[in-house]
């Protein structure tokens, strides 16, 4: 940290006699203009080095402190930050821009990231990597915040370190468009903020709380959004109505919300779906990874889907569930109804799974949305047989033909 006696922006050296400053260069782009101010003051002030530093910056180092004032006006640049407990940089590859690998913007989505974050207090140093391929050039994995641009979107990681305990960070969220991203990326520093220690990376912040932990608190700060927020509240009536003893995970709010082309009802709520809080394709069962991969392919993007099951609450008794009978989907049967007018953009519903085809009839009575229906994506029901995939795949490619299509 720099002291009250030390020039602005400026780090003392190991001298304790000169000092180094970092102009800030948004995304690491410098202009011609940056380098002529820099070649100007390097000369003027016989500044003896100039280092590219890891963070795509370009440090001058060397300078005597009665003088950093003067480079700092000459110079027209902004101070980068690089000792306060703050963003320190965002590290950006050249992405689509130029890169001939790059699916996404890394560079564009960069720049704007590091603006939106420029003036927030964090516990420790926070450093952002942003990638436009998979290939990580932008390290995104092993910074505070990591960004990797893939064909379907933007995938989201938190608490990587590259440091001297290393850490890998963990995915919070995949296939999501820029803004969701910066608002997720928003949510993550937020709540690191209000409960990290001082001086704590995200990396040890991660290990003390527990990434699953971590991930529920972000999910639940999604919730606020407006494309969640009414079937929150919906949540909250079904849970009003049904009273205590009744354990109903939330809509995920990564997914459209009431955006939704397409809704993907299954049976009845997992132990898993349950035990994160969440009906979602990113809970830790194989059922929820094969539904996500199948949706992929597909083609629908997250913010086209919503998933929800006939009946909403968990059936059974502790961890022993069992399968939904024709009382439980006459009790939930005004639920869904209820649901389906939260919905105005909805263009069909896919009935996953025989348990959720049951209720077809009862289904086409509360609506004229057209119905598909397709086999579980449960390890189980795929491994029965080998076409089964394949036609789940046909199906959900059929509701996504009918999703295109306007109302
Ligand atoms: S991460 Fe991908 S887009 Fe970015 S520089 Fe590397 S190869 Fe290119």
């Amino acid at each position: 940290m720099t002291s009250d006696n030390e020039p602005k922006g400026a780090i003392l050296q190991r001298d304790k006699e000169t000092y180094a400053i970092v102009p800030r260069i948004p995304g690491g782009l410098a202009k011609l203009e940056n380098f002529k101010e820099i070649v100007k003051v390097v000369e003027k002030y016989n500044i003896p080095i100039i280092k590219i530093t890891s963070g795509h910056r370009l440090a001058l180092v060397g300078m005597k402190g009665e003088v950093v004032n003067d480079i700092w006006h000459d110079l027209k640049m902004d101070e980068g930050r690089a000792v306060e407990l703050c963003l320190h940089y965002v590290q950006a590859c050249p992405g689509n821009a130029v890169c001939r690998f790059g699916v996404q913007d890394s560079l564009g989505l960069g720049i704007e990231i590091e603006k939106f974050f420029l003036n927030m207090t964090m516990p420790a140093k926070v450093k952002i990597g942003v990638s436009g391929c998979p290939f990580c050039c932008g390290e995104s994995f092993v910074r505070d915040i990591g960004i990797i641009g893939k064909r379907r979107g933007w995938t989201v990681v938190f608490g990587g370190n590259s440091g001297r305990r290393p850490r890998i960070g963990d995915v919070i969220a995949e296939n999501n468009s820029g803004d969701e991203v910066k608002t997720l990326a928003k949510l993550c520093l937020e709540f690191y903020a209000a409960n990290g220690k001082k001086k704590e990376r995200t990396a040890r912040f991660i290990e003390r709380i527990g990434i699953d932990e971590f991930k529920k608190a972000i999910k639940e700060g999604m919730c606020s959004q407006p494309h969640i927020a009414p079937l929150i509240k919906f949540h909250h009536q079904i849970k009003d109505d049904l009273g205590e003893g009744y354990e109903i995970p939330l809509f995920d709010p990564c997914d459209g919300g009431i955006k939704s082309k397409a809704l993907f009802l299954l049976e009845a709520p997992g132990p898993k779906a349950v035990k994160s809080g969440f009906i979602s394709r990113n809970n830790p069962d194989p059922s929820a990874k094969n539904m996500d991969r199948l949706l992929v392919e597909s083609g629908f993007s997250r913010g086209e889907t919503i998933l929800w099951n006939i009946v909403p609450w968990y059936v059974g008794k502790e961890r022993k569930i069992r399968s939904i009978n024709a009382k439980d989907i006459d009790t939930s049967m005004p639920y869904l109804e209820c649901l389906l007018k939260l919905l105005p953009e909805l263009r069909v519903i896919i009935l996953v799974g025989k348990k959720a085809q049951s209720a077809k009839k009862k289904i086409s009575k509360i609506t004229k949305l057209p119905l598909i229906v397709s086999y579980h994506p449960s390890n189980q029901s795929i491994n029965r047989d080998k076409n089964r995939r394949p036609d789940i795949l046909k199906k959900f490619k059929d509701a996504k033909e009918i999703s295109n299509n306007p109302i």
